[in-house]
């Protein structure tokens, strides 16, 4: 290399040093990759928000600079010794996965070349690799690979790009130019068990959640289709316009599957658009063995998914697929004056910028791509199969706990409480109770460090709730479950109940 004058500024790192520093901190992950392997090890401190901000220094910006060296090691001690890990094997919260180990260096490199995946001339590679990510991810769940479809932060995004689409293709009138307000009527329907999605989009873009139907569920947490066919025909002979029906393949709260075919024929019936909101369970569709319902998530008119849950990918990483291709680009595309993106005009070629909400993109799809290589199609069938099998092996466990009671299995998760014999079936005052010990029963756990469910809320049961997207649990790790219930169930049972309960008043 020639001898060219260097600028030198504090953030220029030498090949040298980036390297050394580079080194140790592989390092330093790898150990922690071994470390989270033994079960012993706690999932989490459970250290207050004053107890971890104490740890901070509490100067201000520092007006000098400090060798990245020092820096990276002092980062890598704060969040390995003050963090939450959910690639711990006895990690079931919530449904955040454990990231696989590939896409830590995925982002890595990705971060590195650094593309901006808003058009093709900027991230030519990275374009490529995200269109091919995104055909094999509608391949993985059986929907048409000649969909429109664009990676975005998570399951919130993935389900607003969709529903954008739809509200561009089903009001009639043009929406992007003239707003909504012309209409009071615009009409959404969803099921009482959607995420709270569905409420920030229809605030965020305009409509207000009184927009939202919510129909019926049944016993199993299922949409009621016949409850879903009233509800449209009454808006519809009020003057009101369907834009689109909300079909859940797994419900955040237990997993549950609507009728997903059921309502895609009553979505083509009534010419509205059909949204799959697969952020947790669309993957599953892989499985050989899912069901017919799940499966007719193919018929959608778009389906939002989340690799960053079910593909194991590190946050954040979504996926919004759309049928027609056009309706995405219908929904976002402008075409600024400053931006010279067409150089090929003569082929088909892609700005991701004209797909979806963002300008700048970051190179998301890398981290998925390398992961669905890794293991392959078998191979993510091997593992969810397993988390849902794992879900089913401790449900059916229960039964041999005469103190905890099963509430639901769906997909790769499982519900239960814990129900001190002598408050079985005793009423108001005593289910009361039981949500209060439940709900104390959940934060010890979880504090605990030895095992992390999150809850739900189980036709008003307070339920602990266990969610396996995690490729490091094994049916060991699992079954030391019931009995830590049991055991801390009794504890704060012991503590709570004369405090709390007062059967006289039942
Ligand atoms: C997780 C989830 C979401 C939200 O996804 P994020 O990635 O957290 O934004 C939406 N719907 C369902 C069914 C989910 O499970």
């Amino acid at each position: 290399m020639k001898n060219v004058p260097l600028r030198r500024t504090p953030l220029e790192m030498n090949a040298e040093e980036f390297r050394r520093v580079g080194y140790s901190l592989v390092d330093r992950i790898a150990e922690y990759l071994t470390w989270i392997n033994d079960r012993s090890n706690p999932i989490t401190r459970a250290e207050s928000p004053d107890q971890v901000r104490h740890l901070l220094s509490i100067e201000g910006l520092p007006a000098t600079g400090m060798p990245a060296e020092k820096l990276i090691s002092k980062a890598t001690q704060l969040l390995f010794d003050h963090s939450l890990f959910n690639g711990h094997p006895k990690f079931w919260g919530y449904i955040t996965s454990s990231p696989a180990p590939i896409g830590i260096l995925g982002d890595f490199l990705a971060s590195a070349v650094n593309p901006n995946v808003g058009a093709f001339a900027l991230s030519p590679m990275a374009t490529e690799i995200e269109r091919q990510t995104v055909r094999w991810i509608a391949d993985m769940i059986g929907y048409p690979t000649t969909c429109g479809g664009i990676l975005v932060s998570g399951g919130n995004m993935a389900n607003f790009v969709c529903f954008l689409a739809a509200r561009k293709a089903k009001i009639p009138w043009d929406v992007r130019k003239e707003g909504i307000a012309k209409s009071k009527r615009l009409r959404v329907y969803c099921s009482s068990e959607t995420h709270t999605w569905i409420q920030k989009a229809t605030d965020i873009y305009g409509l207000g959640h009184d927009s939202i139907a919510w129909i019926q569920t049944d016993d199993r947490q299922r949409m009621v289709a016949q409850d879903l066919r009233l509800k449209i025909s009454e808006d519809l002979k009020n003057g009101c316009v369907p834009l689109l029906v909300v079909g859940a393949a797994g419900t955040v709260g237990t997993g549950a599957i609507d009728p997903l075919e059921e309502i895609a024929s009553i979505c083509k019936e009534f010419g509205i658009w059909f949204h799959v909101d697969g952020a947790y369970g669309g993957f599953a569709a892989v499985l050989p063995e899912a069901s017919s319902d799940l499966k007719a998530l193919r018929l959608a008119d778009s389906v939002a998914v989340d690799p960053h849950k079910w593909l194991y990918a590190p946050l954040e990483a979504g996926c919004a697929l759309v049928r027609n291709r056009e309706a995405l680009v219908d929904a976002f595309s402008y075409h600024p004056v400053y931006y010279h993106f067409d150089d090929h005009a003569d082929e088909e070629l892609t700005n991701f910028h004209e797909l979806g909400p963002q300008n700048s993109r970051g190179f998301r799809a890398l981290k998925i791509w390398l992961a669905l290589q890794q293991a392959g199609k078998d191979g993510y069938i091997e593992m969810i199969r397993e988390d849902c099998r794992l879900a089913a092996e401790l449900f059916s466990a229960l039964v041999r706990y005469p103190d905890l009671e099963p509430l639901t299995c769906g997909l790769s998760i499982a519900t239960f409480r814990y129900v001190p014999a002598e408050l079985r079936a005793k009423g108001k005052k005593a289910e009361e109770y039981l949500n209060k010990l439940n709900t104390e029963i959940l934060s010890r756990l979880q504090s605990s460090g030895k095992a992390y469910p999150s809850n739900a809320l189980v036709k008003e049961k307070y339920a602990l709730r266990v969610c396996i997207v995690n490729f490091r649990t094994t049916a060991d790790d699992l079954m030391q479950l019931p009995q830590l219930v049991v055991k801390i169930g009794g504890e704060t049972d012991a503590e709570l109940r004369s405090r709390e309960y007062k059967p006289s008043s039942d």
